[in-house]
């Protein structure tokens, strides 16, 4: 049991006004805190997924900077060739990483509109 701020009777829990004097009582400070935790929780989500895409785009900078190198004898003098293989694969990679970061900081954001 919760007292009224107003009159200082008593008032059942989960009552949004006082019985007695009819003053608005304090919100539900338990269900106000288990709100921000699952808010906090969901943020959290939120970053990690940011935080995945960030980690693609530094998967797909590691891709694009393998290099081969060798040498070809078309005749002399040899020419060496620089081929990126996985230069394909790495664009995916950073696209792939913007959507996902986008996604998250999104998801963030939604979630601080809501609270
Ligand atoms: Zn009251």
């Amino acid at each position: 049991m919760s007292q009224c701020s107003r009159c200082g009777k008593e008032v059942p829990p989960e009552t949004n006004y006082c019985p007695s004097c009819g003053a608005k009582l304090k919100v539900n400070v338990d269900s106000i805190h288990e709100e921000i935790a699952e808010a906090r929780h969901e943020e959290l989500v939120g970053y990690a997924i940011a935080g995945l895409g960030i980690a693609f785009m530094i998967i797909s900078a590691v891709l694009m900077s393998i290099e081969e190198r060798r040498y070809e004898w078309t005749g002399p003098p040899p020419v060496e060739v620089v081929r990126r293989p996985f230069f394909e694969s790495a664009i995916a990679f950073v696209i792939l990483g913007v959507l996902i970061m986008s996604a998250g900081f999104i998801l963030d954001s939604i979630i601080i509109v809501n609270v």
